[in-house]
């Protein structure tokens, strides 16, 4: 060995070992942070099915995908890295031996080829990716999805990456030129290429992989050094995260709320003790282990922030900062709490006086208070699920921000004051606005046939599930008469509980109150169990999913179907026959809570493409990516004073289409556009329920 291979093998020894110093004190800080959370033991069952979901969603990248340029181009970049650290491997040979290969893979045609396309490709991908990056920066583009990222780290991540992949290039051309390189031109013709114009020097294989080492080490130190830099760390927390997901079969954290917990159980309010139990989150430790393990994987990609109604109408919301701003907080409450000899890049101070600081902080409040997440931004969620939708590592925002909710409402009764009302009605009368209980079966008057309740009916198909908008306010009554127009021509057998329903409890739910939503959604499966019903249709996508996703968890396992399902059905077996096209156009504006939340996209679509002339004149954002009408989360009965209105920017694109009429499959979708589109003075369009589109089209 020359002195050049003794000093090289020293310096690559010496870097490495303090590389792996850093991180595994870094792995050691993350893991003690991570179990300062509260026990979550839903997390590990079906572990068959776990891994399975895992592995498709990492190797498979079956969430990256939904962007086709950026999924592809990180898939390559992933198993560059994965494939490619055998080639750092190879360089501690190398720099030892400059001709030394890897043992048993070294002179494998395959693993030449593998090495070689993946070399190239990485390249390729990592500069696409670097390439969107730069052109959608904030200083470009006002929403971009990188505002609020650290950009120096998403930089330093591509570049050395881009550097890697370059370095080991070079050193597979010098092996050519000093023809120690045993692979066919066929299997790597551009390592021959550059090989024809390198010189023939060992030595510099040996230089060259010192530096391919110090890089990959400078990167390692340099995460090691930062436990909060996402960036990087996902490649490796991104695993146990999208195994431990909500869903082991891989659905999104989406449909059904997160239980209100504590100590690792559900909690039924008759039961909890205040002393004991905690009501919602009100310090970051009070999040699970789940919890700070979504906030330590967040790649800062920002995909959730671009799709995320609030942000894109200029509210303080932002899911990707909200997890940022938790995940922060975490590490330097509770790093400082776990090792105080480890402060971590960019901070000043001990990590105990830093940990003290952010204990001092609240969760949430004002900036004035400097809170950990601002008072508005809680509020501002719709809980649309956009964000869940999109996130390439499963993070769980919604549930989240409604843990952070549930004790804001629950514990501090600090929620916008208008909101107020809402719940109140909700205990007093068992509706959000407060109409008088008898009057719920009031939309059956002026009907052409009986509507039996439940009780007076001898047998029925389905129980009608009216909710409260469709019994209570004007646009969803005419839905609820379509709807049972529509069952009564098709023969369907139906009964309503008329004056026996009260609200789900999902306004309740989403504001906070799981008070209240437990209260109403007991009352409500004792109601349904006694029914006999077998199996629901319900108009509203938020009564359809609280029955359908939420009250399994109150012993009420029941087959609940939305209108438009049950009536595209009827289309499909020849019941309900369209005569008579609609004209004008017609858009189709997917609810979150029927859509993203449940997956119901196409029988709205079905039966729209019957109904309308020319069949749907589709918006850009639709289906998964659907944009929210604002109402969800119970933002219906709170005030939206900052920012562009939501319905209105959603309105707008509806409107863009040229379509006379907008259809929804939602009382409170309808009741949002409607306000929109007569605030743009657009007199001439109509939001209206595919029920009534359909109506309209059999009548004719
Ligand atoms: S649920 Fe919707 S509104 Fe709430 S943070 Fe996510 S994308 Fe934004
Ligand atoms: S939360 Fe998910 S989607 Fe949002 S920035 Fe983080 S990794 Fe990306």
């Amino acid at each position: 060995m020359g002195a050049v291979q003794i000093v090289s093998t020293v310096i690559a020894a010496a870097i490495t070992a303090v590389a792996v110093y850093y991180v595994v004190k870094a792995v050691q800080q993350m893991t003690k942070v991570i179990k300062m959370g509260q026990p979550d033991p839903t997390r590990s069952n079906d572990r068959g099915t776990r891994t399975i979901t895992m592995l498709r969603e990492t190797l498979g990248h079956t969430k990256m995908l939904k962007w086709t340029v950026v999924g592809a181009a990180h898939w390559f970049v992933m198993m560059g890295f994965i494939l490619l650290s055998s080639l750092v491997l190879q360089a501690y040979f190398e720099v030892v031996d400059p001709h030394a290969g890897l043992p048993l893979l070294d002179g494998w045609v395959v693993f030449g080829f593998v090495t070689e396309w993946l070399t190239i490709l990485g390249i390729a991908a990592i500069l696409a990716l670097i390439v969107i990056r730069l052109t959608n920066l904030p200083t470009k583009k006002r929403w971009s999805r990188f505002a609020g990222s650290t950009q120096w780290q998403g930089y330093f991540v591509e570049y050395i990456i881009l550097a890697v992949l370059i370095l080991g290039l070079i050193i597979r051309a010098l092996s050519v030129a000093t023809k120690h390189f045993d692979y066919p031109v066929w299997a790597t013709p551009l390592s021959h290429a550059l090989g024809a114009v390198m010189p023939a020097n060992s030595t510099a294989i040996t230089i060259v992989a010192l530096i391919k080492i110090c890089v990959s080490m400078i990167w390692a130190i340099v995460i090691g050094m930062n436990v909060t830099m996402g960036v990087a760390w996902h490649r490796f927390l991104a695993f146990p995260n999208i195994f431990f997901k909500r869903n082991a079969d891989g659905a999104p954290a989406l449909g059904a709320l997160k239980p209100m917990m504590s100590g690792g159980k559900p909690i039924d309010l008759e039961e909890a003790d205040p002393d004991k139990d905690t009501f919602g989150v009100s310090k970051v430790e009070d999040f699970s282990w789940k919890g700070l393990l979504d906030f330590s994987t967040c790649t800062e990609c920002g995909r959730c922030q671009s799709q995320c109604p609030a942000w894109n109408t200029g509210k303080p919301l932002s899911p990707k900062l909200v997890v940022l701003s938790l995940r922060d907080h975490a590490y330097a409450k509770l790093q400082g709490a776990t090792d105080s000899k480890l402060p971590s890049i960019g901070t000043t101070g001990s990590p105990v006086a830093l940990a003290a600081a952010e204990a001092e902080r609240p969760l949430v409040g004002t900036a004035a208070e400097n809170a950990v997440i601002d008072y508005d931004a809680l509020w501002s969620c719709t809980t649309c699920g956009a964000c869940v939708e999109q996130c390439p590592v499963d993070i769980e925002h919604v549930d989240h921000i409604v843990d952070m909710r549930r004790y804001q409402v629950m514990i501090e009764s600090s929620f916008p004051a208008e909101a107020g009302a809402m719940l109140r009605n909700l205990e007093n009368k068992g509706n959000p606005w407060g109409a008088p209980p008898n009057t719920r079966e009031d939309w059956t008057k002026g009907l052409e046939f009986p509507v039996p309740r439940v009780g007076e009916a001898e047998d029925f198909e389905y129980l009608f599930w009216v909710g409260c908008a469709g019994a209570f306010e004007d646009k969803a009554k005419k839905t609820t008469r379509a709807v049972a127009t529509l069952l009564n021509e098709a023969g369907v057998s139906f009964a309503i509980l008329g004056n026996n329903e009260t609200c789900t409890g999902d306004p309740a739910r989403r504001i906070g109150n799981e008070f209240v939503y437990q209260m109403l959604a007991q009352q409500n499966v004792e109601t349904l169990k006694e029914s006999g019903a077998l199996k629901i249709v319900a108009t509203c996508p938020h009564c359809f999913n609280t029955i359908g996703n939420e009250y399994k968890e109150l012993g009420l396992d029941i087959e609940v179907v939305h209108h438009t399902e049950l009536l595209a059905h009827l289309v499909k077996t020849g019941k309900l026959t369209p005569v008579k096209p609609i004209e004008g156009g017609l858009t189709y504006h997917d609810p979150c809570y029927l859509g993203r939340h449940n997956r119901v996209f196409t029988p709205p679509r079905e039966v729209l493409n019957q109904a309308a002339q020319g069949g749907i004149t589709e918006m850009g954002r639709r289906e998964e990516r659907s944009f929210c009408c604002g109402a969800g989360g119970a933002r219906m009965y709170m005030e939206e004073t900052i920012g562009k209105r939501i319905n209105v920017e959603r309105t707008e694109e509806a409107l863009a289409t040229g379509a006379k009429t907008i259809a929804v499959g939602c009382p409170f979708c309808s009741t949002m556009l409607f306000d929109a589109k007569t605030s743009k003075g657009a007199e001439d369009v109509e939001v209206i329920d595919v029920a009534s589109v359909l109506l309209r089209s059999i009548k004719a």
